[in-house]
């Protein structure tokens, strides 16, 4: 069947439903159709249609009972009936919501005779939060990986996949309870040496009038400076520096160096565990840059390729060479001490699996520390959107195929996954996951994921978030991401970050 419409049996049915019908009926690419009476349509129901229906009892548990409606191709009507019950422990609206998803997914999995959602009904970007929280309650890893599979519908691998990776994360987040002091800072540089086809960042090329840069430079180091004194104010400390973007190695050498000085001057202290300067792209990194990270106690970096195919990297906007990235490496390796993550796509337009293969047997090659490897994301925003269908994408189940080789070659490689996110619109509704070899996990990806610490962001676009221990609840403050806007209106973010932070931590406290 192709193309299928989905009618609702009930048109007065709660919102709440209705969009968790169109939810899970987006999984299998199935739009609603135009809205008909019910009863009526059973009869009328063509091979490309299938009917839907929802009836939720609420006693002391609430059961979901969910029929659809289909017309076989030889003329007859057929009928899946999926029903099932709340845990007692759930909130009865979200139970609801959820089990409607989940009568969906597998009724329709079973008529098409295809999953196409490996992680169930999850559509969260962090479900490592999930499994954080059964963590706190003293669940055992076993029952977690169940409750995984059987209330969200997760595929065994994927359960399996995601708690491990939870469980690795646990010794490295804050304690419950107990207000930490402990923080890190992001500082966003959004300028990159072209613009990847495939990107939705807030990221600009160099701006060719000096002028300009100079005041984002100004705005940027006064963002800094606020930055440190908010934290002597409040008595906070230091564990972890990311710097991103963009690619920060975009600015040059001096300007670079000015950078890393200002923040190593105000950031570097006792606490610190991590200071990581993310060099994406190999035609931004000199050798006085890797320097300079050097000089100012870089502890980690990124190249990030994206793909060692040529063919590749010409059609998604990069203007450097596969060989351009070998010799950045081992640039890197030889005159500084750092350690080098490196970031792959999967499912980049033109690939096969064996370009994938390629490229993870490239990169083992080079033996990075860290290999993060993300599954492609149509972002809205990015500069190819409109134009998808002229660039060759790998179908899902291929895409599937090529994560499965890059994964098996960074565990041969002595790596163990870490950090795992997920994005709206991933090809195959599959994940991003960062690889480590044991010791050099990313502690700034992991706060960044769990949301357990509080992070100040600094520069445009940059996001403050401030981690209620007690609760972990999140309260969140965002600079402009208009360069313009950031650079004229940056007393205005740093009034809203200070009162952000001073809610949460009483001025000089100590721990
Ligand atoms: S290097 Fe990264 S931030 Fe810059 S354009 Fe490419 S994907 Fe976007």
């Amino acid at each position: 069947m192709n193309k299928i419409k989905f009618f609702l049996a009930d048109e007065a049915m709660r919102k709440d439903i209705v969009q968790a019908v169109a939810d899970a009926m987006a999984l299998f690419d199935i739009q609603p159709a135009a809205a008909k009476s019910a009863a009526a349509n059973r009869e009328e129901l063509t091979t490309d249609q299938v009917l839907v229906y929802n009836k939720v009892i609420d006693e002391t548990t609430i059961t979901v009972t969910t029929e659809i409606f289909f017309r076989r191709d030889n003329g007859t009507l057929g009928c899946l009936i999926h029903r099932q019950q709340t845990a007692p422990e759930e909130a009865s609206d979200s139970a609801v919501v959820r089990l409607v998803k989940l009568n969906i997914l597998r009724l329709m999995s079973n008529l098409l005779s295809y999953n196409p959602s490996p992680w169930g009904i999850l559509r969260g970007v962090r479900p490592t939060k999930i499994i954080h929280r059964l963590l706190d309650r003293g669940w055992q890893l076993p029952a977690i990986i169940e409750r995984l599979q059987t209330v969200y519908g997760l595929d065994p691998e994927k359960a399996q996949l995601v708690t491990n990776v939870a469980a690795r994360q646990w010794p490295f987040l804050p304690p419950a309870g107990k207000q930490s002091r402990m923080i890190s800072v992001y500082i966003g540089i959004p300028f990159c040496p072209s613009r990847c086809v495939y990107c939705s960042f807030p990221s600009y090329p160099l701006p060719r009038d000096d002028s300009q840069l100079q005041s984002f430079l100004q705005a940027l180091f006064r963002d800094i400076e606020a930055t440190a004194a908010l934290i002597r104010r409040h008595n906070l400390a230091v564990e972890t520096i990311y710097v991103g973007g963009g690619t920060p190695t975009s600015l040059n050498a001096y300007q670079f160096s000015s950078l890393l000085s200002l923040i190593e001057k105000h950031f570097v202290g006792p606490a610190l565990k991590e200071f990581t300067v993310e060099a994406g792209r190999p035609d931004s990194i000199t050798v006085e840059k890797i320097r300079a990270m050097q000089r100012f106690h870089v502890t980690r970096t990124s190249v990030n390729p994206q793909t060692m195919q040529q063919k590749t990297l010409n059609l998604i906007g990069r203007q450097h060479t596969v060989q351009d990235i070998i010799n950045i490496f081992y640039q890197i390796r030889n005159n500084a001490n750092l350690l080098i993550n490196m970031d792959i796509i999967v499912g980049l337009p033109g690939e096969t699996t064996a370009d994938v293969a390629d490229t993870v047997e490239q990169l083992a090659a080079l033996d990075p520390d860290n290999l993060t490897i993300h599954t492609l994301a149509r972002k809205r925003g990015a500069g190819w959107t409109g134009s998808w269908d002229k660039y060759c994408l790998p179908e899902a189940a291929t895409v599937a195929e090529m994560l499965a080789v890059a994964k098996a070659r960074a565990e041969q490689m002595g790596m163990q996954p870490y950090y795992l996110y997920r994005q709206k619109h991933m090809t195959g509704n599959l994940e991003n996951i960062g690889y480590a070899k044991p010791g050099t996990e990313c502690l700034y990806n992991i706060q960044i994921i769990s949301e357990r610490q509080t992070i100040i962001g600094i520069g445009p676009a940059a996001a403050t978030k401030a981690v209620d221990a007690a609760t972990w609840r999140i309260s969140s403050c965002y600079n402009a991401k208009d360069l313009n806007t950031y650079i004229t209106d940056l007393d205005r973010y740093l009034a809203m970050r200070s009162k952000l932070i001073a809610k949460l931590y009483p001025p000089g406290e100590e721990e």
